[in-house]
């Protein structure tokens, strides 16, 4: 009886261990990367659709509507409607804040294929600032799914592969529903989005579980409207035709 004790105590003690170790924050950039089913190559075709009428035009041809995140002037280059990330100027985002929306933009990879995997190519649209929709060179660039282009980083990986060649343009089309929070701060519903690229949907209404970590969980803080960021990693990805409306 005494055995039969110790063994249902021994017991009781590993399933807390292992309940725990679930619940643990991983500390490894490497515990949130999925690696299984990659998404199938499907060839898609640049969107460029005309801008709305009610669309607000982030990108033409300046500047006007960029800054850096401490407010100061956006050091990234712009010539005839292209700009283009300054590697190491860092991250840049609109004047303007959004919650739910509608979102064009066209991107390109840099020409010259430097790099692998996640160094490939790599930028990144953070809606509201803080979720992230992966942009990476992803053709014949294999890296973990769900930090893939269109990936909601590190939470969900595309539907499929949509992506142009190295250095060929893509655009993506964006529906943005924000986060609701109460007064209390708690989040009532999550963010969701769905993603189509080069014409093909790739998140279909997907729950941003929130925000956009490198390593550990998603976060939830409450926050209201945000601003577009866009990522400097270091990469030269260029864009172009980035008009939003609000929904
Ligand atoms: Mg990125």
């Amino acid at each position: 009886m005494v055995k039969f004790k110790i063994l249902i105590t021994l017991f009781l003690v590993w399933s807390c261990i292992q309940a725990e170790a679930q619940l643990a924050e991983p500390t490894d950039p490497v515990h949130t990367e999925e690696w299984s089913s990659e998404p199938v190559i499907l060839e898609g075709i640049i969107h460029q659709a005309n801008v709305p009428k009610d669309a607000i035009i982030l990108l033409g041809n300046n500047l006007n509507l960029w800054t850096k995140p401490d407010g100061s002037a956006s050091e990234w280059t712009i010539e005839k409607g292209i700009m283009t990330v300054k590697p190491g100027a860092g991250d840049i985002i609109s004047k303007i804040s959004f919650e739910d929306c509608q979102l064009h933009i066209e991107w390109r990879s840099p020409e010259v294929i430097k790099g692998n995997g996640q160094g490939r190519g790599n930028s990144g649209v953070f809606l509201q600032s803080r979720y992230e929709v992966q942009i990476l060179d992803s053709y014949n660039n294999v890296t973990y799914y769900n930090g893939q282009a269109g990936s909601i980083y590190k939470q969900h990986k595309p539907l499929v592969n949509a992506c142009s060649k190295t250095g060929e343009w893509n655009s993506y089309d964006i529906i943005y529903k924000a986060p609701d929070f109460d007064h209390f701060g708690n989040k009532i519903s999550s963010a969701r989005v769905t993603v189509i690229h080069n014409g093909v949907v790739i998140q279909n209404n997907v729950e941003i579980l929130g925000t956009t970590e490198y390593i550990g969980f998603p976060k939830n803080v409450i926050h209201g409207g945000g601003p577009i960021r866009l990522q400097d990693h270091g990469d030269f990805v260029s864009y172009r035709n980035i008009w939003i409306r609000r929904l």
